[in-house]
């Protein structure tokens, strides 16, 4: 037995899971559920983080949690209780399987079977903005070594167990050198301990629309986190319907299972949503506590289902499927329908699948860090960098002298192009003189210069080397 915590949510959330944990129970799932309640009722009740404290001690207890979707209310102050739960328990891996079921499922893309694996924890979900002066806001994206490593690591090794062929991994690092750059680097890195899996590096651009296009010349993703959100959607909608795929969001202790598409208000309490996305997760699930038994079982007569051309309205096609089917009916059948087999779509063997075991990130030795310089950013109303640079260059401690300004990463100072549109937010960058070093004291210096002088100075962001190598970025044109 397991004990499980369920959260049926809102929207069409109750109904899909319903039909979920029938399934799953007929079929011999071995739970124990604690049910809480989680979303636009507990939100509105006053609770902005959508979830009471006496959930996560339930979530947190049993390291099993199986989520039906939930409404998010509109206007701020509202936290995402999505993101919260991967964060908060440390569920950096999310899983996304996105298969076609040609010809019994309508799809333009018949040969499809890719499994996105998408970074769960940081990137520019890490939520950090903030509005700096009136024309411009800023959104920090974080990308850490040991993110890198968990989710790429966790990516070979899932193609591995799972005897996938490649793993392609998408980036934006021809512009994004430092955070997308790392992500690459690690991948790198990490391919070459797993010789029998091919490896490829794609530009996310145009590597979305080889995905869109021709699915099938790739086998498992692994992609950073906003990217990931985006492409995993796309993938599966490309094999039918949203209302199919289902996600699995691991961590070292915790797990969270949910489908990958919203709550549906605009069908919900009518008895027509698709919960295949949901039962996919259960399945995810039930292989992760080791009940791939069961997982084998309902899968396999959930594909059935679909071959019989009993299906739910949003995937009905005439002329494909033979009977359009409620929530309700269509989990019945898959009940009916537990112990057969598919007999022309493949059968699955979960054999052997456990949960994934990785070994604990371990931190490298520190390297050599030395400070080189700031970066100023200013909120300034002016048009002409070079009046900004006479005032900036009056600013400077004894050692260092201004370099550059830039507006929105393009340099425009010295030497800058008239054409350049500029904000009202500009970045100056002192660095040392006479190539000795930059202190602390010095940014000290130079921002309580900037005070007399009345220059609204809006943060800094200092300029380090790692081991020798420069460790930011140039200006555009520099
Ligand atoms: P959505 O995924 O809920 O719906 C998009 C479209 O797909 C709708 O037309 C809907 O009817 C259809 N659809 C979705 N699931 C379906 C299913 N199982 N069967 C048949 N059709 C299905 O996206 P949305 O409308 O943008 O968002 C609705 C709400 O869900 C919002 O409050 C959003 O914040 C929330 N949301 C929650 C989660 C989550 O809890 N994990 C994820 C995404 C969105």
């Amino acid at each position: 037995m397991t004990r499980i915590t369920v959260a049926k949510g809102d929207g069409i959330g109750p109904e899909i899971m319903e039909a979920t944990l029938k399934i799953i129970l007929a079929a011999g799932a071995r739970l124990e559920v604690d049910e809480i309640e989680v979303g636009e009722k507990v939100y509105l009740a006053g609770n902005t983080s959508g979830i009471a404290p006496d959930s996560w001690e339930t979530i947190r207890k049993n390291k099993v949690f199986l989520k039906s979707p939930i409404t998010t209310p509109q206007g701020g102050g509202y936290k995402s209780l999505n993101v919260s739960t991967r964060k908060f328990l440390g569920l950096y891996s999310n899983i996304r399987p996105c298969m076609s079921l040609h010809p019994y499922v309508s799809t333009k893309h018949p040969v499809m079977d890719i499994v996105i694996i998408r970074e769960n924890e940081e990137d520019l979900y890490a939520g950090i903005e903030h509005q700096q002066t009136d024309e411009v806001v800023q959104c920090l994206k974080l990308i850490s070594r040991p993110g890198c490593e968990k989710i790429i690591r966790y990516a070979f090794e899932y193609a591995r167990q799972n005897k996938r062929k490649k793993v392609s991994c998408f980036t934006k690092d021809n512009i994004m050198k430092q955070t997308d750059g790392l992500f690459h680097r690690v991948f790198n890195e990490i391919a070459p301990e797993y010789p029998e899996i091919q490896n490829e590096h794609w530009i996310v651009d145009i590597g979305a629309a080889k995905l869109a296009d021709t699915p099938e010349v790739f086998d498992v993703i692994v992609v950073p986190n906003l990217y990931g959100d985006v492409l995993s959607d796309v993938a599966a909608q490309i094999t039918g319907s949203v209302g199919l795929a289902g996600s699995a969001n691991i961590g070292t202790t915790c797990a969270m299972f949910e489908a990958i598409h919203g709550s549906a208000p605009d069908i919900a309490g009518k008895n027509i949503a698709n919960p295949s996305g949901l039962l996919q997760a259960a399945v995810m699930m039930l292989n992760h506590i080791g009940q791939s038994d069961v997982a084998e079982k309902v899968q396999n007569a959930w594909l059935k289902t679909l071959e019989d051309g009993i299906h739910p309205p949003d995937i009905f096609k005439p002329g494909i499927s033979k009977q359009k089917v409620g929530t309700k009916e269509f989990a019945d059948t898959v009940v009916a329908n537990l112990g057969q087999q598919p007999a022309v779509l493949n059968a699955v063997s979960f054999a052997g699948n456990p949960a994934l075991e990785l070994p604990p990130y371990q931190r490298k030795p520190a390297a050599q860090k030395d400070l080189v310089g700031v970066d100023v950013f200013v909120h300034w109303n002016g048009y002409d960098p070079n009046a900004l640079a006479e005032k900036m260059s009056s600013i400077t401690a004894p050692g260092t002298e201004l370099r550059m300004i830039t507006n929105r990463g393009i340099k425009v100072w010295p030497e800058g192009f008239e054409e350049t549109f500029c904000t009202d937010h500009w970045r100056c960058r002192f660095q040392p003189s006479n190539g000795s070093g930059m202190t602390k004291a010095h940014i000290i210096e130079i921002l309580n210069n900037a005070f007399h002088q009345k220059i609204d100075t809006i943060k800094t962001e200092n300029l380090y080397a790692f081991d020798g190598k420069a460790a930011f970025s140039l200006g555009q044109g520099q």
